[in-house]
């Protein structure tokens, strides 16, 4: 990776007394945890490097800027990067404390990270509005949730760039009107007569669409699913900074479980969706209906790069299912996946027919008609 990265490859420390600051979302800054002294930490905002997809990333793309050192959940298998001296008691994305060392490498170096923005205590106000507005969840879960604790962790997350060229098959639809006798009823008596009616007729056609792709982005995490990754979306990719291990400080990073080919076949999949639409709208310039059967795409000047994303995980088991809540570490976004009470339910829909029986009650008392109602405007 870059000589930026392998410049700053030693262990960053407190000027003042020697001991390791953290990052501090809250203004921005490192902040030394034993004697409280602030410091600045540049944030380098040029475009990140981007890799050309034919060049497998090489042996100095491992490099984090400092030693990292990993540990994987027992239960879930999530692989989690800590610095120096960190250690972690639980897992982020299970909450099992069943945690072990692993030797295994950290993997391939981020080359851009959208720092933390959010500080934890406004994730969990986040996390806690949010579970009040969940009306369905039952209590219990709730006061689990609520237990629960929140952890910062950079998810890793590949952006590919494309030049993309798509031949397509298809065909056009275009429409014409034929006449068809009809059988009608008309003042009591069966008619027929002659009614205009639309048809299509389908022509096959080919034809070539184009298009740049910038900054696809796909997660690099298997322990979460893109629908609930969607929840927390989006994230503002103008915020992101070269990589620096100062902003790791404090906070865990996510092993990509995804690689690089893998997470280009997702990028592909979306790319094919869009051309595919392309598609369609160029058939729909000279025809009135479209439809596409074949489509082969080219994809030239395809590059890629690593970034880490901020999120705050928590997890609950309620009834044996681990139930996650993310908060974005940028936005403050929160989303989740809650627990569903059948009881509160049923309460509900008998409230809602008690309310009808009331309806229909008046109405029958006021001879079918709705009653008069009258509006307060506060
Ligand atoms: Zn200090
Ligand atoms: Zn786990």
């Amino acid at each position: 990776m870059s000589e930026a990265i392998r410049e700053m490859s030693r262990t960053f420390s407190c000027p003042k007394c020697g001991g390791r600051p953290v990052w501090n979302p809250s203004d921005m800054r490192m902040k030394c945890p034993y004697c409280s002294a602030e410091f600045e930490v540049t944030m380098d905002r040029t475009p990140p490097t981007e890799y050309d997809i034919r060049t497998a990333p090489t042996a100095q793309a491992l490099n984090w800027g400092e030693e990292k050192h990993m540990v994987r959940c027992q239960a879930c298998g999530a692989q989690t990067i800590l610095g120096e001296g960190e250690s972690a008691t639980f897992c982020a994305f299970c909450g099992s404390p069943h945690v072990l060392e692993d030797q295994s490498s950290a993997g391939i170096a981020p080359e851009s990270v959208i720092p933390f923005q959010v500080p934890g205590d406004r994730a969990v106000s986040s996390f806690r509005s949010w579970l009040k507005g969940k009306l369905f969840a039952p209590g219990k879960a709730k006061k689990m949730a609520v237990l629960g604790q929140i952890t910062g962790v950079y998810l890793p997350h590949w952006t590919y760039d494309s030049d993309t060229v798509s031949m397509y098959t298809g065909q056009e639809g275009h429409y014409y009107y034929v006449e068809v006798p009809v059988t009608v009823t008309r003042n009591g008596k069966t008619v027929r007569e002659m009614r205009r009616e639309r048809r299509t007729r389908w022509v096959p056609t080919r034809g070539t669409v184009a298009q740049h792709f910038n900054d696809i982005l796909i997660a690099g995490s298997r322990r979460l699913p893109e629908k609930l990754l969607n929840k927390v979306r989006p994230y503002d990719l103008s915020g992101l900074c070269r990589y620096r291990a100062e902003f790791l400080s404090g906070f865990s990073a996510e092993k990509a479980g995804v690689d690089v080919n893998e997470g280009w076949d997702s990028a592909q999949q979306l790319i094919d969706g869009t051309m595919r639409d392309l598609a369609r709208r160029d058939i729909l310039r000279r025809a009135d209906e479209a439809r596409v059967t074949g489509l082969d795409s080219q994809h030239s000047n395809v590059t890629y790069k690593l970034t880490l994303l901020p999120m705050y995980l928590s997890s609950f088991t309620y009834k044996s299912k681990v139930y996650h809540v993310l908060v974005n570490g940028q936005s403050g976004k929160c989303g989740g996946e809650s627990p569903i009470s059948a009881v509160r339910v049923a309460i509900l829909v008998i409230a809602l027919a008690l309310i009808a029986a009331g309806i229909y009650y008046m109405m029958s008392r006021s001879g079918g008609t709705v009653p008069d109602v009258t509006y307060m405007i506060p």
